[in-house]
This record gives C-alpha cells, sequence and structure tokens, in this order.
C-alpha cells in the first residue's frame, strides 16, 4: 500500500493552476522561475538522475512554498486587524483539518503580532511548513504528471539551465561524472518504476500514434521510453521528461527533436 496517499485536494488546482501558469514562462511570471534557479546547486540537484522525487516535485514545492508564505503573510494582517486567534491561522492556511496540524497549536488565546511572526519562525524551524508544501506538492504532482505538454514546458525550462553549467566549474566528482564533455547529461539505465510510471500514464500506448505496446494485443512492438527533451537538448533524466514511444515514433524523433502529444484517451 505504500504508493497510495491520501488526497486532500486542498487547494491543489489553484497550486497546479499557478505552476502550469508560470511554466508557459509569461513575462509576468518568469521572476519565479529565475527565482528558483537562484543558486547554482539547484540545477546540479536536478541533473541528478532518476530520483523519486523528481526536478518537477522540487520546481512545484517551490513555487508553493513561494506563494503560500505570500498568502500567508496576507491572511495574518487581515486577522491580525480583528484580532487573531492561534487556531484561525491554521485553520486558513488548511493545515488544521485538511492535514491534520492542528495538535500543532492549540490556544484559543488571543496573540499578539509579535506571536505571529514567532509563530511563522516555529512553522518554519519545525519543518511544518515544508511538510506541508511536500504534501500540496504531491498531489500537484499527480495531476501534472498526466499533462505532457507542461511537462515539456518544465524539461524546457531546465534544459535552458543545463545548457549554461560549466562541467569544469563543477566541484564534485559524482556530479561532473553525470555530464558528457559536450556539458549535456549522459544517458542512463531508466529504473523499472519510472518505466511503469510512464507505461501507465500513457496507458501502453505510443503517445504520438496510439499503437497499442502493451503486449497483449501485439507482441511485434518494442516499447521507448523517450526523453521529451532530448538529453543532447539538455534533458534530463528525470520521470517528467519521459514519454512512452513506439519504434518508428522514436525513430522520426530522433533529431534531437522536443516533442509531446497533446492527445489522451478518454474515460469511456
Ligand atoms: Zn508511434
Amino acid at each position: 500500500m505504500s504508493s497510495f496517499f491520501e488526497n486532500k485536494y486542498f487547494n491543489t488546482y489553484y497550486y497546479a493552476n499557478i505552476v502550469s501558469n508560470i511554466l508557459t514562462r509569461d513575462i509576468e511570471t518568469i521572476g519565479f522561475i529565475s527565482n528558483f534557479f537562484s543558486e547554482e546547486e539547484t540545477v546540479l540537484y536536478l541533473a541528478k538522475p532518476f530520483e523519486k522525487r523528481s526536478a518537477l516535485h522540487s520546481f512545484i514545492q517551490h513555487i508553493i512554498g513561494d506563494f503560500f508564505e505570500d498568502d500567508m503573510n496576507e491572511n495574518d494582517q487581515k486577522y491580525f486587524k480583528n484580532g487573531l486567534y492561534a487556531d484561525s491561522v491554521l485553520e486558513e492556511y488548511g493545515m488544521s483539518d485538511d492535514y491534520s496540524f492542528r495538535d500543532f497549536i492549540s490556544d484559543k488565546k488571543k496573540i499578539t503580532y509579535e506571536d505571529v511572526e514567532k509563530y511563522h519562525d516555529e512553522l518554519r524551524l519545525t519543518g511544518t511548513l515544508e511538510e506541508l508544501y511536500e504534501r500540496i506538492g504531491n498531489e500537484v504532482f499527480y495531476l501534472l504528471f498526466n499533462n505532457r505538454k507542461a511537462l515539456l514546458q518544465f524539461n524546457d525550462i531546465v534544459a535552458d539551465y543545463i545548457k549554461e553549467v560549466d562541467v569544469s566549474e563543477i566541484q564534485d566528482y559524482e556530479t561532473k561524472e553525470l555530464f558528457n564533455e559536450k556539458g549535456f547529461l549522459k544517458r542512463v539505465r531508466i529504473p523499472e518504476w519510472a518505466k511503469r510510471a510512464v507505461f501507465f500514464r500513457d496507458r501502453g500506448k505510443c503517445c504520438l500514434c496510439f499503437k497499442d505496446l502493451s503486449g497483449l494485443l501485439n507482441t511485434e512492438s518494442a516499447r521507448h521510453y523517450d526523453h521529451i527533451v532530448p538529453l543532447a537538448q539538455g534533458g534530463l533524466n528525470d520521470v517528467s521528461n519521459l514519454q512512452l514511444l513506439c519504434s518508428d515514433c522514436n525513430l522520426k524523433k530522433r533529431h534531437n527533436q522536443i516533442a509531446t502529444s497533446n492527445w489522451y484517451q478518454s474515460w469511456y
């Protein structure tokens, strides 16, 4: 049962919408992207091959954090005017009923603005906020993993930063080893869990021509786990950068093309 998680759908669509808007690289939101990549280590961290907590997880969680902090401060200012109760803060953040953080603070007493700031620090220091971002992040990932257009946009953004990495400057030997002499990530073996995830998401069919690759009806067709943004274009070895293709479509896409499909099979 370890692969099951309870989806609370608390503001999941709200955050998914924010993330997918940011991925369009609209001029209004571009700052959030450069903010995420502001530290050089970030892109090197994302370069690690096939972490279960994918590159997209990291990005989503970061964006949620940015917006949550803003919303939190705005709420507090609003509530503080009316006399703030400790537990109302949690409710407003969706951290009580939705995410069972009620135990964290149970006082009914009125608190001061300094208390609020201390309380925020406490939420940060105890890792409570990070935990919340991670949980909401998992729900947002669940939605966005099915959106290949968003996956392409995300990996295309990361590719721009991968291209800028100066491999000769990398201190850490293991990280340096991930790159080839051209400065792109080396091809690595795709782990079974990543293949299974992509196979089930794409319903065992080629994303581009819908050929059945399940091996149930047609055993002739080989499965290709294709990098949506090719490694030679700065693509990542990340589950968010994979799609299922048949041999023919994989061959056609060879020439360092960045492509996916917006076609999905309906439920019925
Ligand atoms: Zn195909």
